[in-house]
């Protein structure tokens, strides 16, 4: 038994109040009072002939299966408050019940203010599920009794069946109308009613306010007594026992989102450079081996290029290791502004970097390659150490038919020592003859 986000519950524990909805659940508040204020003239005083202890009674009972409630992770709050409502229907007739009821719904979300809610969201939480109950307790039941329904409900008879299940259906249908009007207006995820947990505990909880009802209104009251404490022990245990679950659920769900974290951070340090980002040889090694064999089976061009730092060690030398570190960044910047996202760049070694053109033919690397020298060449560099200038050589290759990849890598490697051959700062393309 049992009931899922009735009266706005679940709307409520998962979004901010703007001002659209306050005046959506001041709106409903007020259509509310007026309609049930209409309706008890109607029909005289809605508790004549009744105690007013069972007025409170159900007022009571209304706020504590309201509270025997839990979130599930994804946000819904699952009550039982169904129960409540409806036997409150069976017993004091459907004008008396949207008073209950509606007082119940404008109660209970006070006690949010202790957990540091602002009270304007209190506010409109209680408007709108005090006015949403009201409206729903007296449409409800005055449909059931149009169709013939008894109150106070004495026996099960199967006349009474149409009557019962148009009370029920119109309940649940109203609420999750109600339910998927506040999450539009609210801006928040469409709330959809049609989940088979839902509907079985909305069901059940239905089937539980019948048992109530009938008891109430049948027995004397120890047996009254003892009913309310098995039920109200029972939707205790029930939703001890859920919220245990969503308990176990959420802790899973943080470790695996941990190691899955965790599993992203070792891929990140198997295949990047610590000091550049880079990814480091190992990667550029899995990339060069496809690059071949796309190559080799679908005939794809693949370029490289083999890149050395001019001089490098007369940085180190002159200024310091520290300020060489800075530049291998900053080169690590440089060649990935300069390089496509489908381009794989990598620190082959100290001071070499490989870069990998997919899909791309020799003239078109050669052509990126002089475009990264020239940015390299007219850098300022200052701001790391003055009078500083960085410049590089590069050595472009592409697969051709019968190559390998040692093939491809030692042309690279020849042109790229051709290039500090013939001075430096420079891309080659053509072996030196
Ligand atoms: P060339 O123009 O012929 O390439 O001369 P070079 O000085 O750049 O070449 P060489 O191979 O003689 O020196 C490379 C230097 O790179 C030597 C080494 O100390 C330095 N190096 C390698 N890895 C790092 C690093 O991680 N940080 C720093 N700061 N220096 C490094
Ligand atoms: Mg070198
Ligand atoms: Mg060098």
């Amino acid at each position: 038994m049992g009931r899922v986000a009735l009266s706005g519950e679940m709307t409520r524990a998962r979004t901010v109040l703007g001002t659209a909805e306050f005046i959506y659940a001041a709106c409903l508040f007020a259509v509310a009072v007026i309609t049930v204020s209409f309706a008890t003239r109607a029909s005289g005083d809605p508790f004549a002939g009744q105690s007013p202890a069972v007025a409170v009674f159900f007022l009571l009972f209304g706020l504590f299966t309201i509270s025997t409630g839990y979130h599930t992770p994804s946000g819904v709050y699952v009550s039982f408050d169904r129960v409540a409502q409806i036997s409150c229907i069976l017993v004091l007739g459907p004008v008396a019940a949207a008073w209950v009821n509606g007082l119940a719904s404008l109660l209970y979300p006070w006690h949010r203010i202790a957990s540091g809610r602002p009270w304007p969201k209190v506010l409109g939480a209680a408007l709108h599920n005090a006015g949403l109950m009201a409206l729903l307790s007296l449409v409800a039941g005055s449909l059931y009794l149009w169709a013939g329904g008894q109150v106070p409900l004495l026996v099960l008879d199967p006349m009474l069946v149409p009557a019962l299940l148009l009370l029920l259906v119109t309940m649940q249908l109203l609420n999750d109308l109600a339910m998927l009007l506040d999450s539009w207006i609210s801006g928040a995820r469409l709330y959809w009613p049609f989940n088979g947990f839902v509907m079985t505990v909305e069901g059940a909880s239905a089937l539980a306010a019948l048992l109530v009802a009938l008891v109430f209104n049948r027995m004397e009251l120890p047996v009254v007594v003892l009913m309310f404490v098995v039920v109200a022990t029972g939707l205790l245990a029930l939703t001890q026992f859920a919220r245990m679950r969503t308990h176990l659920e959420e802790l899973v769900n943080e470790r695996t989102r941990r190691l899955r974290e965790q599993a992203d951070e070792l891929e990140r340090q198997a295949t990047r450079d610590q000091l550049t980002g880079l990814y480091n040889r190992r990667f550029a090694d899995r990339f060069l081996n496809e690059g071949v064999r796309d190559f080799v089976r679908q005939g794809r061009a693949f370029a490289i290029a083999l890149i050395d730092l001019d001089h490098f060690k007369r940085i180190n030398d002159r200024h310091s290791h520290q300020v060489g570190d800075e530049v291998l960044c900053r080169i690590a910047s440089l060649l990935l502004d300069n390089c496509r996202a489908s381009d794989m760049v990598a620190r082959f070694g100290g001071e070499e970097f490989l870069i990998c053109f997919p899909n791309t033919d020799l003239a078109r690397a050669a052509r990126a390659c002089e475009h990264l020298r020239a940015a390299v060449e007219h850098t300022d560099w200052s701001d790391i150490a003055p009078d500083l200038g960085v410049t590089l050589c590069a050595g472009v290759a592409q697969m051709r038919p019968g190559f390998d990849r040692g093939r491809l890598l030692r042309q690279a490697d020849q042109r790229l020592y051709a290039a500090k051959h013939g001075g430096r700062n420079r891309v080659e393309v053509e072996l030196a003859s």
